[in-house]
């Protein structure tokens, strides 16, 4: 195979004072790639511009005059980074894209490796934090914590893996399969399937600027990764129903042994409690009924792929599957 066309993919919003310098060393690496036959013709690197409102577009026309491998899409507003980068994933030719942030977090270091992971036939190549020793407690404690409730509601991710990443042109196809709009990445391509692999790597401190994810963006978007990919917690109001359903009907038990065997009941007590907690029970567990065909709704409208093909014995996908 002849050295594969690569394109790197960064969301950017307002990003104007790391620009520069992510340019200068973006453009080395690819010319330090293609000297060495790993990269071929076509590789280059897509600005994504998520409604930026400084100078961030400005600067992306100037790097595109000036590097003829450099390119931008601007986005006609702003729609947040997971848009922005299935924005140019989506639109960004090649045989396969890296994902990547503007303010050079993720070791740059590792690229070769996700390429040549994918040449040796890897469609994702999941980009891992191997410490994090540059974020705060508070971040990391969080992050972790999430990744772990995440796998207790079974929901696949790659544990301390974002969105530094690598799709081949096979991934990425599948990926624009998925029609859902509330986007949470790194579980889509959990959902792809195709061989994948791990490259680890240490995360910096932002290079220059501030943090364009806030507590606020942050604490919605795992918000999201749960809304858009369990159930779990309709199901945990089922659950809820059924112990309190059993709970009253064990008061019940002893409301009516209360009355009618020991007769110390105030008059109107059994009458009131029981059916109390009989309704709260019985809401609840209805609640719950309702919330799995909810469920079954919210999965049906996504519209998921039911499944992509890995790989055929005895003859070629034609056109016209
Ligand atoms: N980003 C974006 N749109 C937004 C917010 C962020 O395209 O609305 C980009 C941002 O420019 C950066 C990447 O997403 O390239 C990650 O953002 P950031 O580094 O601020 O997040 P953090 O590393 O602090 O989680
Ligand atoms: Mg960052």
């Amino acid at each position: 195979m002849t050295a594969p066309a690569i394109g790197l993919v960064i969301p950017c919003y307002n990003e104007e004072e790391v620009l520069p310098e992510t340019t200068a060393r973006l453009v080395a690496l690819l010319a330090r790639m293609r000297a060495e036959g790993l990269i071929g013709e076509g590789s280059a690197i897509y600005y994504v511009d998520d409604g930026s409102r400084d100078r961030t577009w400005a600067l992306i026309q100037a790097h595109a005059a000036a590097h003829p491998e450099v390119r931008g899409i601007r986005l006609s507003r702003n729609r947040g980074h997971q848009n922005a980068l299935l924005c140019g994933l989506l639109t960004a030719p090649g045989d396969a894209l890296i994902s990547v942030d503007a303010d050079l977090q993720d070791d740059l270091e590792v690229i070769p490796q996700m390429v040549r992971n994918f040449v040796a036939g890897d469609d994702v190549v999941y980009g891992v934090r191997k410490r994090r020793d540059t974020d705060t407690f508070f971040k990391r404690f969080t992050a972790e914590g999430y990744y772990r409730l995440m796998a207790a509601m079974k929901v696949d991710l790659v544990f301390n893996h974002a969105d530094y990443r690598l799709l081949s042109r096979r991934a990425l196809e599948s990926l624009a399969d998925y029609r859902e709009v509330n986007l949470f990445l790194r579980g889509l391509v959990r959902l792809l399937g195709y061989p994948g692999s791990i490259v680890e790597y240490d995360r910096a401190e932002r290079f220059a600027g501030e943090s364009k994810y806030p507590l606020r963006k942050m604490l919605s978007f795992a918000w999201q990764g749960i809304t858009s990919f369990s159930t779990a917690p309709l199901r945990l109001i089922t659950t809820l129903g059924l112990l309190v359903s059993l709970a009253s009907l064990g008061l019940a038990l002893w409301a009516l042994t209360v009355k009618l065997i020991i007769h110390d009941a105030e008059l109107g007590w059994a009458s009131t409690v029981v059916p109390m907690y009989f309704l709260g029970g019985v809401q609840l567990l209805s609640l719950g009924v309702i919330g799995e065909y909810v469920a079954k709704i919210y999965l049906e409208t996504k519209g998921r792929p039911r499944f992509h093909v890995d790989r055929v014995e005895g003859f070629t996908l034609g056109d016209d599957r």
